[in-house]
C-alpha cells in the first residue's frame, strides 16, 4: 500500500511536471505567435494612420480651394492603393460633405455625425484627444458592416472636420495577416469593451488552455484568444492522474508480490513465532521430503501427533500469557528430546507433530513415545511456578509398501491421538 501510494504520488508528480512544462512551452509558442499577430496588425493600422495624415495634410494646405473634383481626385488615388478600404468620408465640421465612392454610399453624404448617437461618442472622442480612433466593428449607415477609422484635422489648431475610413473587417485582418498564418494556430479577436468577437472561432474565448492576450488599438484595445493546437495532443491532468493511478498499482502488486516472496524465502516464514518450532508450512516440506526418501529407500518414517492435556483449565487457571509459557516450555522439552535430524512442529494452539525419521518398527516408536510422556511427569518451571502438564500422543508409522498419501497419514495420527485423548489423556495411541 506504502509502495502504491509513494509510486502514485512520484507518477504523478512526474506526469503533471512534464504536462506543466509542455503547457508552458505551449504558452510560450501560443505567446510568440501573438506578438507577431500583434507587430502585423499594428503595421497595417499605420497605414491607415498614413492615409489619413496624408489627407490631413492636403485639405491644410488646400483647406481655401478645396473642390469637389480635386478631393475626388485624391480620394481615387489613396482608394486604389488601400485594399480593404470600403470608402472614406470627409465630414467638414461633422456633416459628411465627400464621399468616395460615392455609388453605394450615397446615404451618408450629408448626414451629420451629432445626429447618429451610435457614433457620435467614438468621433467626440476623436476631436477631443486629436487621435484617431478606431470605431466598430458596426452595422453602417450605408448598409453592411465594418470598421471605421475616424481621423480629426486640425487647422491652425481648431478643428476643422474629420476623415472617415471605412474599413471591411475581414479584407482587413486577411491582410494583416497573410503573411504569418500558421495552421499550429487559431485565433479570434475582440473588442475589450463589449466583447464583440469580430475574428475567427468566437469559442475560442471559452475554451481551456487559450493563451489570452490584449493589445492597444487607436483609443481602444482587443483582446486575442490564441490556440496553440499542439497543446491538444498533450494528455490531460485526468489521464495523467489515471495513469499514475494504473502504475502504481502495478507497483504497489509488484512492491507486495516480491515482499511476499522475500518473506517466504526467509526463516520467518517457516517457523512458528511464539515457540520458534517448524510451523506447518516447513513440516508439510520435511513430510514431502521424508515420504520421498522412505519410497525411494524402502524404509519406514513415524509420525507423531500431540496436544496437550486440559490445556484450556491451564489458560482459565493462570490466564493466556502462562498459557503461551506453557506452550513454549512444552515445545522446548519435546525439542530438546527428539534427534535434531527429526522434525517438531506446532501447527497452532496446543497441538504439535513430529516426525520421526527412519523407524523401522511400531515398537521403536513406541518407545520414543512413552519416552516423551515419561519427561511430563517433571512439572515445568513458569514465572517461578510448577505447573504439571501431560500430553497424548497419536502414533502412525508409514510403510512404502503401502499408497498412504501425507494427508491420509496425518489423519491416522490425529485420529490416534484422539484415541489416546478418549483412553484417558497423558498416553499414547498406536493407529491400527
Ligand atoms: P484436551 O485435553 O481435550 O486437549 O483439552 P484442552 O483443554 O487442551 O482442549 P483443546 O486442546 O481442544 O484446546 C486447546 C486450547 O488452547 C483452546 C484455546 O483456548 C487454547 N489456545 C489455542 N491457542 C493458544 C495460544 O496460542 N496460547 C494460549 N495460551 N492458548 C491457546
Ligand atoms: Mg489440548
Amino acid at each position: 500500500m506504502l509502495a502504491a501510494a509513494l509510486a502514485f504520488l512520484f507518477w504523478h508528480f512526474l506526469l503533471d511536471y512534464q504536462r506543466q512544462k509542455a503547457e508552458t512551452e505551449a504558452y510560450i509558442e501560443a505567446a510568440t505567435y501573438g506578438s507577431l499577430l500583434r507587430v502585423e496588425l499594428d503595421r497595417e493600422l499605420n497605414s491607415l494612420l498614413f492615409i489619413s495624415n496624408g489627407l490631413s495634410s492636403f485639405i491644410k494646405v488646400y483647406r481655401h480651394e478645396l473642390q469637389q473634383e480635386k478631393m475626388q481626385a485624391i480620394l481615387t488615388d489613396l482608394w486604389s492603393n488601400a485594399r480593404y478600404v470600403k470608402n472614406f468620408a470627409v465630414a467638414v465640421n461633422y456633416k459628411v460633405t465627400y464621399v468616395y465612392p460615392e455609388k453605394g454610399n450615397e446615404k451618408i453624404l450629408g448626414i451629420d455625425y451629432r445626429d447618429v448617437p451610435s457614433q457620435w461618442p467614438k468621433i467626440k472622442l476623436a476631436i477631443d484627444s486629436r487621435q484617431g480612433v478606431l470605431d466598430g466593428p458596426l452595422e453602417l449607415i450605408q448598409g453592411g458592416n465594418g470598421m471605421i477609422y475616424r481621423f480629426p484635422i486640425f487647422v491652425d489648431d481648431h478643428y476643422w472636420g474629420i476623415m472617415s475610413t471605412v474599413i471591411d473587417t475581414n479584407s482587413f485582418m486577411q491582410s494583416a495577416f497573410k503573411g504569418v498564418h500558421n495552421p499550429q494556430f487559431a485565433f479570434a479577436i475582440r473588442t475589450q469593451d463589449n466583447k464583440q468577437v469580430f475574428h475567427g472561432d468566437a469559442t475560442l474565448f471559452k475554451q481551456k488552455n487559450i493563451f489570452i492576450m490584449r493589445s492597444r488599438v487607436p483609443n481602444g484595445k482587443w483582446e486575442w484568444a490564441i490556440e496553440n493546437k499542439s497543446m491538444q495532443s498533450l494528455p490531460s491532468r485526468r489521464l495523467g492522474i489515471v495513469l499514475s493511478a494504473l502504475l502504481s498499482v502495478l507497483i504497489g502488486g509488484l512492491a507486495y508480490f516480491f515482499a511476499q516472496e522475500r518473506y517466504y524465502l526467509s526463516e520467518g516464514a517457516l517457523m512458528d513465532s511464539l515457540t520458534g518450532l517448524a510451523n506447518r508450512r516447513l513440516l508439510e516440506s520435511r513430510l514431502n521430503y521424508a515420504h520421498s526418501e522412505a519410497k525411494r529407500d524402502r524404509k519406514r518414517f513415524g509420525l507423531m501427533a500431540l496436544d496437550i492435556d486440559h490445556f484450556k483449565a491451564i489458560n482459565d487457571q493462570y490466564g493466556h500469557d502462562v498459557g503461551d509459557e506453557v506452550i513454549k516450555a512444552v515445545a522446548a522439552r519435546l525439542k530438546s528430546n527428539i534427534r535434531d535430524l527429526d522434525t517438531v512442529s506446532r501447527l497452532g494452539g496446543d497441538e504439535f507433530v513430529i516426525v520421526v525419521k527412519d523407524q523401522q518398527s511400531e515398537h521403536a516408536l513406541i518407545q520414543i513415545a512413552v519416552k516423551l510422556l515419561d519427561i511430563f511427569n517433571t512439572p515445568l518451571l513458569i514465572n517461578h511456578r510448577e505447573i504439571l502438564v501431560h500430553i497424548s500422543i497419536g502414533l502412525t508409522l508409514f510403510d512404502p509398501d503401502t499408497e498412504v498419501t501425507l494427508k491420509q497419514l496425518l489423519k491416522q495420527a490425529d485420529m490416534a491421538l484422539y484415541q489416546a485423548k478418549h483412553r484417558g489423556r497423558n498416553t499414547y495411541s498406536l493407529w491400527k
